[in-house]
C-alpha cells in the first residue's frame, strides 16, 4: 500500500480507487475505509503520489479531527490473519494463502491445524467472507456439543440449538427453549464461552434478566461478578480483521 509521510513523522497508508465517472482526483477519509484516493482512469501513480503529498496538511488535520491517530496500525489490524486462534476450543489454525486469480476465495482444511485459503486472495472482502464461512462451519461442528455438555452438567434442558452471526449478541433463547449462539464465541476463552452457555440455558427457566434469573445463574457460576465484568470487554477477543469487516 502506498504511504504519505506527514510532517510530524506519521506514515499514512492509502488505497487507490479508479472511478471511470470521476473527472478529477480527490481524497476521501473515513474510519472504515481509511484514506482512499479516487482517481479517473489514466492518472499515473507518480502523479497520485505527488498530489497525496501536497495534501498532507489537510490529511493531518482530518486524522486529528476524526481521532484516528494511527491509520497504519489500523491497517495492520485489518490485514488478513496468518493464524486463527480459537481459544474456546483450544485450537490454533495456521492460514496459508494460495493465489489462483480466476477462482473465488475458498477455505479448505489441511490436517488438524492449518487451513488453505485459495482463489483470488487479493479480493480482501471475499477472503474475509470465506474465512467467516469456515468459522461458521467450525462453530456448527463444535458449539452444539459444548452446549450439550453444559446442559447435562446444569440439568437445564433446551429444545434446539442454531449457530448464527449476530452483530452484537453472543446468544439468545426463545420462550420455547430454542437457543441460538454466535459463531464468534469460538474466540472467547473457555470460561467465558461456558458462562454464555450457562446464561442462555438459565433463560430456559427464567426468560428475563430479573434478580431471580441472576440467582439461577449464580448457582452454577460462583464467580459471577467477575465473569460479568469480563463479559463487558468480551468483544475485544474477536480479531480486528473480522470485526472491521462486519
Ligand atoms: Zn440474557
Amino acid at each position: 500500500m502506498p504511504e504519505i509521510h506527514l510532517d510530524d513523522g506519521r506514515r499514512v497508508p492509502y488505497s487507490i480507487r479508479i472511478s471511470p465517472r470521476s473527472r478529477r482526483v480527490r481524497l476521501t477519509l473515513n474510519p472504515r475505509d481509511g484514506l482512499v484516493m479516487v482517481s479517473p482512469p489514466g492518472v499515473d501513480n507518480a502523479e497520485l503520489a505527488a498530489l497525496a503529498t501536497s495534501w498532507r496538511d489537510w490529511i493531518a488535520r482530518q486524522l486529528d479531527e476524526m481521532g484516528i491517530a494511527d491509520l497504519a496500525a489500523r491497517e495492520r489490524r485489518r490485514a488478513l490473519p496468518e493464524n486463527i486462534a480459537l481459544p474456546a476450543l483450544g485450537e490454533d489454525w495456521g492460514v496459508l494463502y494460495r493465489y489462483a486469480p480466476a477462482a473465488a476465495p475458498r477455505v479448505r482444511e489441511k490436517g488438524a491445524s492449518a487451513i488453505v485459503l485459495g482463489g483470488d486472495v487479493s479480493d480482501h472482502p471475499a477472503c474475509v467472507s470465506a474465512l467467516r464461512r469456515w468459522l461458521m462451519r467450525r462453530a456448527r461442528q463444535t458449539l452444539p456439543d459444548c452446549l450439550e455438555r453444559v446442559a447435562a452438567e446444569t440439568r437445564l434442558d433446551f429444545a434446539t440449538v442454531s449457530i448464527r452471526g449476530q452483530r452484537s449478541r453472543w446468544g439468545s433463547c426463545s420462550a420455547t427453549g430454542d437457543i441460538s449462539l454466535n459463531y464468534q464465541l469460538l474466540f472467547l476463552p473457555p470460561h467465558l464461552l461456558r458462562h454464555v452457555l450457562v446464561h442462555e440455558l438459565c433463560h430456559t427457566v427464567e426468560l428475563n434478566h430479573s434478580p431471580r434469573f441472576w440467582r439461577t445463574v449464580a448457582r452454577f457460576e460462583p464467580d459471577l461478578v467477575q465473569l460479568r465484568e469480563e463479559m463487558r470487554r468480551s468483544w475485544s477477543h474477536v480479531p480486528g480483521w473480522l470485526l472491521a469487516a462486519i
